[in-house]
């Protein structure tokens, strides 16, 4: 493809941010490089952040001249910046002139988690999630998903002065079904994973998905990360209210499909579960020894995650000592459970707040259009972040 671009140069320049190390290497080979010489491109780009040819220090000038004839590195652009008390940091990225997405940077002691976002909006429309209101609108690109990373890397500094990892860990949570846009993020998790590319350890970067059964298998056979598994209800009919996909792939088999999981791996690993705790919904002791019943086969621990509000929603976040006592239950049985706290509420980065300014494009979107613009907040404009 590329030695085509050398001699045509209306042809669409490649961002390289948006390829693996074996695409990028087979780039190279098209354009009549070495192999290797990728992997200094791979680490100016990844490593120090880098845009710009000219900035690559160790390249030679040819190389240079070539590379920018038909290549680029391109990555959207942030609209807004902001950083919470507790040092949570916001990127609203624009996609496009219609799109865009948010990011968030979790501090907590030596782990820096950054939440990363797979799609504009989201199909699968659970009740009590913010972002499924909006509808689907569009998947990220793999350059869109990691450039999510590479903007959260490059925010904290210059490559001079950067000695330490602040983005320990990913969680493929922020806006979006991870596993509905597989390709994509399976590509830019192998980045996210790759030495090259941000060296996250497989422990320490985990999809979470609603349960879409046969693309669980399908990742089992792709890549190696952990997972989370948004369960929220510990029976079919109540799963069928607050997780519509649960019709389509039922707790039987999602429960079958995280067994898979942990017998694949063979290690002493475990699944996370995620479960939002809904007032008079879904919190009750009834609820818990449900839960634990239907969770026996599957080596697991339980986040539990009070509901984070957002107007015009039927539910409540239960209070403190609802939310301890079902804890209690699940400690009880022998689970560890910890209780997810709310961070970066002042910035309106909690869970399920991730709405993103998308384009009105469904009957649905235009009914909560009202409600997510009486939540944007005052923010300020990105400078360099
Ligand atoms: N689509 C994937 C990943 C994104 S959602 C999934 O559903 O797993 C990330 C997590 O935030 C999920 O566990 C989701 O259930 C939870 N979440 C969504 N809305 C929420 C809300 N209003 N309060 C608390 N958690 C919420
Ligand atoms: Fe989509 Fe996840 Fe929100 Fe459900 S909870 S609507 S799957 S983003």
């Amino acid at each position: 493809m590329s030695e085509l671009k050398q001699t045509e140069p209306n042809q669409p320049k490649v961002n390289l941010l948006g390829l693996t190390r074996a695409e990028l290497e087979q780039f190279f080979v098209e354009i009549g490089e070495k192999k290797f010489r990728s992997q200094q491109i791979m680490k100016w780009v990844h490593h120090f952040g880098v845009d710009n040819f000219d900035d690559m220090k160790n390249v030679g000038k040819e190389l240079k001249a070539k590379l920018k004839n038909v290549a680029e590195i391109v990555a959207p652009r942030v609209t807004h910046f902001q950083e919470s008390t507790d040092g949570t940091r916001k990127w609203v990225v624009q996609l496009d002139s219609k799109n865009s997405i948010e990011t968030v940077f979790i501090p907590d002691g030596k782990r820096g988690t950054l939440c990363v976002s797979s799609q504009v909006g989201c199909a699968l429309d659970c009740s009590f999630c913010s972002t499924g209101k909006q509808g689907f609108q569009r998947d990220l690109t793999v350059a869109e998903i990691i450039a999510q990373v590479w903007i959260a890397h490059r925010s904290f500094g210059t490559p001079e002065n950067r000695g330490v990892r602040h983005i320990t860990n990913v969680v493929m949570m922020g806006m979006g079904e991870p596993l509905l846009n597989f390709d994509n993020v399976v590509n830019a998790m192998e980045l996210m994973k790759d030495d090259l590319g941000y060296g996250i350890a497989k422990k320490r970067l985990t999809l979470s998905t609603s349960g879409v059964v046969p693309k669980m298998y399908e990742l089992y056979d792709k890549i190696d990360v952990a997972l989370a598994v948004s369960l929220h209800a510990p029976n079919d009919a109540l799963r069928d209210e607050l997780v519509p996909v649960n019709k389509k792939y039922p707790l039987a088999e999602l429960i079958k499909a995280c067994r898979a999981y942990v017998d694949k791996f063979g290690d002493s690993r475990r699944v996370t579960i995620e479960y939002v705790l809904l007032e008079g919904v879904n919190d009750t002791f009834e609820h818990a020894y449900e839960l634990i019943e239907l969770l026996r086969p599957v080596p697991c621990k339980i986040n539990l995650i009070p509901f984070n509000p957002f107007p015009h929603n039927p539910y409540k976040r239960p209070n403190g000592m609802r939310v301890r006592a079902f804890q209690e239950v699940l400690q009880k049985a022998g689970y560890v459970s910890p209780i997810r706290t709310t961070r970066g509420d002042d910035i309106d980065a909690a869970c399920g707040q991730l709405v993103g300014l998308v384009e009105d494009r469904t009957k649905r979107s235009e009914r909560w259009q009202a409600t997510i613009e009486s939540q944007v907040v005052e923010v300020r404009p990105a400078q360099n972040k």
